[in-house]
């Protein structure tokens, strides 16, 4: 017990309730434990520790399984009774005053990478639980009723956020993760049943909004000193297999002249990419990842590379201008040395935008908190994303410290995830308030 929560049930025991109001505090005023937050991450940290004070939690894993039966615990202290959903969410509903409403969703994820930190995902779903355990200790009911999720398998790609939005696509299921389970398997061993996907669909319109604090796994707010992110959305992403088709030929006898060499062009292919992508103002990114030449010996001229393509914005027609500019660029390098370029696309996630108010309401709680506040894209996915495509979505980010994240490494300071946590629930008030 902290001081404030002796102080408080001092008072509530000895002065007597008739005394008081029934809501103890101003909605106003309300903070949550932050002491509390930060020992339920300290305690979920040992659900699947590796060596270098991360976790390897992946989903569906012994460690994973372990770490979701904590939280559940953890949410049962807090009042809630939390139920796990066919799809292996774990959700916990709060009746609002107003039962006829649609439910007011915030929360996030505890499934890892490998080898991967101990606040990815944990943050927003620790201090969801918390903001629920400060509304229940104060008596503070909302007129919305509220739902605390626990997605499963985000970093897999985002299943369980993606099975309420009605996204996964046939054999889907099928896909090995990395505990080595199918998400089918995965499924069913943390308490789900796949067979039944179909049961938590939800469509457009189904939630009043959805909030989610998370670390920024960037560097912005660190450098900049500023306390809180506002996200603008979450930006699509578009990826290209590339295949650069030249003359296979001998190294030694073909003049310079007469080389249709399929690797010169992909390396004026790099070049022209960034070129294009830096051209244009904004925040837009593009990146050749990975490339290879065949045959791929020292003295045979390339006759063949295969090189990626992504472009990120939160604009999609940005990407496909872009998209577009590239392959005329590519066209004329191309004609150069008679080589070709041929696309086929590999991956497509469409950017998901938040909504303006609920981004007036994070930026206005910030600032009653007294925080500093940065309006600035997502360019890493969340489950926020597929919550996007059902009702008003809104996400808060706190610095990580160095821009670290999906490592051992990654550190937010205690204080940053309180003051995330406060955010957080001064948002779910207001848009208790201002929401349909
Ligand atoms: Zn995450």
């Amino acid at each position: 017990m902290n001081r404030r929560d002796f102080t408080s049930m001092t008072l509530g025991g000895l002065a007597g309730m008739a005394l008081r109001p029934r809501v103890a505090l101003a909605q106003g005023d309300l903070k949550v434990n932050g002491n509390r937050i930060n020992a339920h991450i300290k305690a979920l940290s040992e659900f699947g520790k590796n060596p270098e004070g991360g976790v390897s939690r992946v989903a569906y894993s012994d460690a994973d399984r372990a770490g979701r039966a904590a939280v559940m615990e953890w949410m049962k202290a807090a009042k809630l009774d939390p139920v796990i959903d066919a799809a292996g969410n774990i959700i916990a509903r709060r009746a609002g005053t107003e039962p006829s409403r649609k439910p007011l969703l915030f929360g996030s994820h505890i499934d890892s990478v490998p080898n991967g930190g101990n606040y990815d995902g944990d943050v927003g779903t620790l201090s969801a639980i918390e903001v629920a355990q400060t509304f229940a200790e104060h008596n503070v009911v909302t007129r919305h009723p509220l739902e605390i999720v626990i997605w499963q398998n985000e970093e897999g790609g985002l299943f369980g956020s993606r099975a309420v939005s009605g996204q996964i696509k046939p054999g889907e299921l099928q896909t090995v993760s990395n505990s080595g389970k199918t998400v089918e398997q995965g499924i069913a061993f943390i308490g789900g049943d796949p067979s039944k996907l179909d049961t938590v669909k939800r469509k457009k319109g189904d939630i009043a909004g959805y909030f989610e604090l998370h670390i920024e796994q960037g560097g912005i707010l660190d450098k900049n000193n500023e306390n809180i992110g506002v996200v603008e959305g979450i930006v699509g992403i578009k990826q290209w297999e590339v295949t650069v088709t030249g003359f296979q030929n001998h190294a030694g006898t073909t003049a310079m002249a007469d080389r249709h060499d399929a690797l010169l062009s992909a390396a004026r292919f790099v070049e022209m990419v960034n070129r294009v992508v830096r051209s244009i103002s904004g925040r837009q990114v593009g990146t050749v990842g990975r490339i290879q030449a065949f045959p791929g010996a020292p003295n045979v001229i390339p006759g063949k590379v295969v090189c990626s393509l992504e472009l990120r914005d939160l604009d999609d027609s940005k990407i496909d201008s872009m998209f577009a500019r590239i392959k005329r660029e590519a066209k004329a390098i191309g004609d150069l040395n008679q080589t070709t370029f041929a696309y086929t696309e590999l991956h497509t996630n469409v950017a998901a935008p938040s909504d303006a108010r609920m981004r007036k309401i994070i930026s206005d709680a910030a600032a009653g908190l007294g925080l500093t506040r940065r309006l600035m894209p997502s360019g890493a996915g969340h489950d926020a994303q597929a919550m996007a495509t059902l009702g008003p979505m809104g996400m808060i980010f706190i610095p990580s410290v160095g821009g670290i994240s999906h490592a051992p490494k990654e550190f937010s300071r205690p204080a940053d995830i309180t003051n995330g946590a406060n955010v957080l629930l001064r948002s779910v008030l207001a848009a208790d308030k201002l929401l349909d």
